[in-house]
């Protein structure tokens, strides 16, 4: 039988661990991974499904971001002179759109490839078409294409423009210069941005135009 003693020295022993041998097993110590739960998965989840439509929007806006516009300086006014009168009649802000995509004017912006290098087209009976954004830069005069370009659609070393074609300018002109505070004098020809053409020709009427303007 043991005696007493010789059972409390034991109880003593089991009692102090030596510290060094507590130091040198804490490494060997694995830490548990939190089990995954049900919550934080379906977090994972709806990040990834808000992640992933996110990423064709930051595309779009990697490739819009070189033709963007932010303020338009004036604006630009052109004639079509496609050819013939027939060509000119019979046009309109698609066919521009065809021709300009051959000539490698295409500009992405948003979501799609704008072709067409003005961003108004003004047809014979005073119809306006929209053509490339406000917002995306045009190409329309080379050096100018921070302005707005403005295509009405004829040959003006021919004929003047038709009176819905010159009242329609006057109008979309106007609220163009309202909408951007552009001055009257910002507003000019194709070939006041170059010699190298008469667009938009010797029959328009710029007297009238600029006395109508604010
Ligand atoms: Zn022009």
């Amino acid at each position: 039988m043991r005696s007493c003693r010789t059972l409390f020295w034991q109880s003593e022993m089991l009692k102090k661990k030596p510290v060094q041998q507590e130091a040198r097993r804490k490494p060997r110590r694995r830490k548990r991974r939190k089990p995954r739960t049900g919550s934080s998965r379906t977090r994972r989840i709806v990040l990834l499904l808000l992640t992933v439509p996110l990423l064709p929007l930051l595309a779009v806006a990697a490739f819009s971001l070189p033709n963007l516009l932010l303020w338009p300086q004036g604006i630009v006014i052109h004639h079509s002179a496609l050819g013939t009168p027939e060509d000119d009649r019979r046009a309109d802000a698609a066919v521009i759109d065809a021709l300009h995509a051959r000539r490698g004017f295409g500009a992405f912006f948003r979501w799609r490839t704008y072709h067409i290098g003005y961003h108004y087209v003004i047809r014979r009976d005073g119809t306006v078409q929209a053509g490339r954004p406000e917002q995306c830069v045009g190409a329309h005069a080379r050096g100018f294409n921070d302005r707005l370009g403005v295509c009405l659609l004829g040959n003006f070393n021919d004929a003047a423009p038709t009176p819905a074609q010159r009242k329609a300018l006057t109008a979309l002109c106007r609220r163009l210069q309202r909408r951007y505070r552009i001055s009257k004098n910002r507003v000019s020809g194709h070939r006041d941005c170059t010699h190298a053409t008469e667009c938009p020709g010797r029959w328009f009427p710029w007297k009238t135009l600029r006395q109508q303007l604010e």
